[in-house]
């Protein structure tokens, strides 16, 4: 799977994919991140990216010859799946988005800025718009890395034990039970009995009785779906 992500400011974006699962995914090569300077599309001699927006108020406006340059160059390249934009006007990040994601083959990713990005831009190009929640960013670097997170440790091969994306929250429409690793006591607390049984059917029933005691003190929204 490959993501080609658009950024005005692509250096907020090296350290996210250069740690842990997302550098493994890569290295395995099940991955490739690719990020791309927007600056280097801009086609006048300022090499800007935005302008002011018609109409007047405040703040800028990202422009879309650079967008649509970058954005044409790569789909002569390969197939996109997606063109997908960041923003909190979209609809809301869920698992159930990164699974449908996960099993893509080349996606873009565009951050905009400032006041957002020419609407145009997202009426011809875009064919997804993502947001990660009900708060405004100032860029769309870390949503991106959040949604390439998201997606990359679901695809088959990149988390070492593939059953443990399986028991996270929300994949199966329940939080997840609690966990505990050693010392079994510490200061009196206990770790639960049962779990120190071996008895791997009881400790499966107790994980999905936690798991689902848990979704209905604090997501019963979770278990009315
Ligand atoms: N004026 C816009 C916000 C612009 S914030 C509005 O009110 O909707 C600048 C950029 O940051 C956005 O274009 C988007 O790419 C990114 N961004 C900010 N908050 C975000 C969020 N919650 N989810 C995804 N992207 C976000």
């Amino acid at each position: 799977m490959r993501f080609d992500i658009i950024s005005v400011l692509p250096g907020l974006l090296d350290s996210p994919f250069a740690h842990s699962i997302l550098q493994r995914a890569q290295k395995k090569g099940i991955a490739e991140i690719v990020v791309h300077n927007l600056r280097d599309y801009a086609t006048n001699k300022q090499k800007s990216v935005d302008d002011y927006p018609y109409g007047g108020g405040s703040g800028m406006v990202m422009t879309i010859e650079p967008f649509a340059a970058i954005i044409e160059k790569l789909k002569a390249e390969r197939d996109y799946d997606e063109i997908i934009f960041m923003s909190p006007d979209g609809e809301t990040l869920n698992q159930q988005i990164a699974n449908q994601l996960s099993i893509k083959g080349n996606i873009i990713i565009l951050c905009g800025h400032y006041k957002g990005i020419d609407q145009r831009i997202r009426d011809i190009f875009v064919t997804r718009e993502i947001s990660i929640g009900d708060y405004v960013l100032s860029g769309g670097e870390l949503p991106a890395a959040v949604l390439v997170d998201a997606v990359v440790r679901l695809i088959p091969g990149v988390l070492s034990d593939e059953t443990s994306a399986l028991s996270d929250s929300f994949q199966d429409g329940l939080l997840d039970a609690p966990v505990y690793t050693r010392p079994a006591e510490w200061n009196g607390h206990r770790v639960p009995d049962i779990l120190l049984s071996g008895n791997t059917p009881e400790i499966e029933k107790w994980r999905f009785e936690q798991a689902v005691e848990r979704t209905r003190l604090r997501r019963p929204d979770l278990l009315d779906e």
